[in-house]
């Protein structure tokens, strides 16, 4: 390797859209060739574990890790690319906030895996076989992550430097934060302070240039069941948008083609939990009466009736967030860690 900054990639439990995201930042990756050399990248590069095992600590220095801690394996990596690296970025939803793996948080692992291996309707799996963590065949034995019962965000396991929120982190993002790297490395300037980097401070509703006229809404609409006005908030539509509840800096890219805000950005500034911040938004919109004109009982059943118009509320308001939540997982049969 020459004397360049060594730059790594890992992925994971996630989808790989992250290392899409990453190459697509378009004739810029000629840049990102020329300043670093690469010391990781399994997307990628024909790199094995122990070449990283073989590094000195801090060799590597900025990582780029993507994905979810699911496994053992993840949670070794984990510790392996800190203790490796200098600048440690959790990179994209999945490695800062759990993501879509996080969503098994409500349920235990013993659902997730029958869910794959026996009742999906494709499975034909008789013997009832499951991925064993160890298994003995005459060559030897055979080893398999360990398959954890919580998803856990990157955060939640080892020391983070930088998050770049999104799912996808944009790549207009991506590469402003590549390029501050960069400018670090290469002129001596100093890193931005440690943090969420590569998004706004301001929530999606403030880049998003459709009308909010404080509309009251009855009742919630799937996508497929409504043509939404081109022009007016999405939200007071009718419309599931999480854009107030979420961090900006993806331009407002879903509620400008008219599809709600799905909440990638993880949640804006100041607010610990992104559900219960758009829960309490949705409040704003509802068409309940008047104050005071409806007794309790009948406010609360009209509450009720609009919210029964949202399917799957947890995984609407959690889809990203569920793991770095204040619930962080639901408690099944007495489950509550692992
Ligand atoms: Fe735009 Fe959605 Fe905010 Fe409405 S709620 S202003 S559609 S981002």
């Amino acid at each position: 390797m020459s004397d360049k900054p060594k730059l790594a990639m890992y992925w994971a439990s996630s989808c790989g859209g992250c290392e899409i995201a990453t190459l697509n930042i378009h004739e810029h990756i000629l840049d990102v060739d020329a300043v670093f050399d690469i010391a990781f990248f399994p997307c990628i590069a024909d790199f094995k574990i122990k070449d990283v095992q073989g590094y000195p600590d801090g060799y590597i220095d900025v990582c780029l890790f993507n994905g979810a801690i699911r496994t053992s394996e993840n949670e070794e990596m984990a510790h392996l690319l800190r203790q490796k690296s200098k600048v440690l970025v959790a990179f994209g939803s999945c490695a800062y906030e759990g993501c879509i793996p996080a969503l098994s948080n409500l349920t235990t692992r013993e659902a997730t895996l029958n869910t794959v291996y026996l009742d999906n309707p494709t499975i034909d799996n008789p013997n009832r076989i499951f991925p064993q963590p160890v298994t003995e065949v005459p060559e030897g034995t055979l080893f398999l992550p360990v398959f954890y019962h919580t998803v856990k965000s990157l955060d939640q396991v080892v020391k983070v430097d930088y998050t770049i929120p999104g799912c996808p982190p944009e790549p207009h993002q991506i590469w402003a934060v590549l390029q501050a790297v960069v400018t670090a490395l290469t002129q001596g300037v100093p890193l931005p302070p440690s943090g969420v980097v590569g998004a706004s401070n301001v929530a999606v509703c403030e880049e998003c240039p459709r009308q909010r006229n404080v509309k009251k809404i009855k009742r919630f609409y799937r996508p497929y069941e409504v043509v939404p006005d081109p022009d007016i908030c999405l939200l007071e539509q009718g419309l599931m948008c999480l854009g107030i509840a979420t961090r900006g800096g993806c331009g407002a890219l879903c509620p400008q083609v008219g599809m709600g805000c799905r909440g990638c950005y993880g949640a804006v500034p100041g607010v610990e939990d992104q559900g219960a911040k758009m829960v309490t938004a949705i409040a704003s919109v509802m068409d309940v009466g008047k104050p005071g004109e409806l007794d309790e009982v009948k406010l609360e059943q009209e509450i009720e009736a609009i919210f029964d118009t949202i399917p799957d509320p947890a995984g609407t308001f959690y889809r990203f967030s569920m793991a770095h939540s204040i619930l962080r997982r639901t408690r099944v049969n007495g489950y509550d860690r692992g």
